[in-house]
C-alpha cells in the first residue's frame, strides 16, 4: 500500500517542502485522517468502474482514496500553486487527472462527455465551504449526468440540506436539495480531522440524485421562484410574501391558494416540496 497523503507527519512534509502557503479565500482546510477518508469512499458507494469528479482535490489526500477504488478521476483546482504539487503526490496513479480550473467557470458538461461519454458520474469532494450552495445548485442544474454527489459540507450546511417542514433549519435549500436528491448523512467530522483546522463542525453528506419525474412540475424556474419567495420574509403570511414577491394580485393569489388547499395564512416553512408543486403548478396556469 502506497504511504497516505493524509497523514498529518506526511502532510506537514509536503506543505513544508514545497514551500506552500494555505490560501483562506480558497477554503483551504486539508484532510489528515484516513478514518474520514476511508468513511467518504464508503459513503460513496464506489465501484470499479465508476468515474469520479472531485472538487478541490488539495495535496490529493481524498484523491488518492478514489483512484485506489474507481475507473477514474477527474480532479479540479483552482489554486495554481496545488497543480505541481499534486503532480508529485499522485505521480503514481494513472487514473488520474488533474484540471487546474475554477469548478463554477469550468464546462463541467463538456468536460465530462469528453472523458466519461455519458456515462452517469460520481461527483466526491471535500467542498471549500464558501462555495458550497453555487457547486452543488450549478451540479443539479447541469446538464451533466449525475449518479450521486458525496461532499463534506458545513455542519449547519448538511442540517439545512436535509431539514423537513416546519424546522427551523428547513428553507429554499432543503427544498432544492431534496426536489433533486434523497439527502443522506454519512458521517460528522470535527475540526481536529483537518489542518489547519476549520472554526466549524464538518458532516460528509451523500445526495443521490433522482429522476425528476418523480414530480409533475410545469415550470421549474417558476417552483423555484415560488419557494424563494416563500422564505425571503419568513415571519410573512405565504400569500403576504408571495404576491410581494411574485407581483400577483392578491386577490387571484389567495383564490389560487385556497384551490391547493392551503391556507392564505400559513407561512412557507409549513409547505412540503409537494405543496409547492402543486401551488407553483396552479400560478403557471393561472391569468391574473
Ligand atoms: N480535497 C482536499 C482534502 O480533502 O484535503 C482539499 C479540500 S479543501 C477543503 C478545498 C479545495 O478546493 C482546496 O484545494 C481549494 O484550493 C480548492 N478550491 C477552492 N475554490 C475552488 C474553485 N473555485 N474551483 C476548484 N477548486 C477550488
Amino acid at each position: 500500500v502506497p504511504e497516505r497523503i493524509a497523514t498529518y507527519g506526511r502532510t506537514s512534509r509536503i506543505i513544508e517542502k514545497h514551500g506552500f502557503a494555505f490560501q483562506k479565500r480558497f477554503g483551504q482546510n486539508f484532510l489528515v485522517d484516513s478514518n474520514i477518508l476511508e468513511k467518504i469512499v464508503a459513503g460513496a458507494e464506489l465501484q470499479p468502474e465508476d468515474d469520479v469528479i472531485e472538487i478541490g482535490p488539495g495535496i490529493g489526500s481524498l484523491t488518492q482514496y478514489l483512484a485506489e477504488n474507481c475507473r477514474q478521476v477527474i480532479a479540479i483546482e483552482i489554486d495554481n500553486k496545488l497543480i505541481p504539487i499534486l503532480e508529485e503526490t499522485l505521480e503514481g496513479y494513472g487514473n488520474v487527472e488533474i484540471v487546474h480550473e475554477d469548478v463554477l467557470k469550468v464546462d463541467l458538461k463538456r468536460l465530462v462527455e469528453e472523458r466519461c461519454g455519458n456515462r452517469p458520474v460520481k461527483v466526491v469532494a471535500n467542498l471549500p465551504y464558501y462555495i458550497t450552495t453555487p457547486i452543488i445548485m450549478g451540479l443539479f442544474e447541469s446538464q451533466v449526468p449525475l449518479d450521486s454527489i458525496t461532499v463534506m459540507v458545513q455542519k449547519e450546511v448538511a442540517d439545512r440540506m436535509q431539514a423537513k417542514k416546519a424546522t427551523k433549519e428547513y428553507g429554499a435549500l432543503s427544498l432544492a436539495v431534496q426536489y433533486y436528491s434523497d439527502p443522506t448523512i454519512v458521517t460528522q467530522v470535527p475540526p481536529n480531522c483537518f489542518v489547519p483546522r476549520p472554526k466549524v463542525g464538518s458532516t460528509v453528506i451523500r445526495l443521490r440524485k433522482r429522476t425528476k419525474e418523480q414530480y409533475a412540475v410545469a415550470d421549474e424556474k417558476l417552483l423555484f421562484q415560488v419557494i424563494r419567495a416563500s422564505f425571503n420574509q419568513r415571519r410573512k403570511t405565504l400569500l403576504n410574501s408571495l404576491s410581494h414577491g411574485l407581483h400577483i394580485p392578491k386577490a387571484a393569489l389567495e383564490a389560487m391558494i385556497l384551490e391547493a388547499g392551503l391556507s392564505p395564512a400559513i407561512r412557507g416553512e409549513a409547505l412540503g416540496l409537494d405543496a409547492f408543486v402543486e401551488l407553483s403548478n396552479r400560478i403557471a396556469a393561472g391569468s391574473y
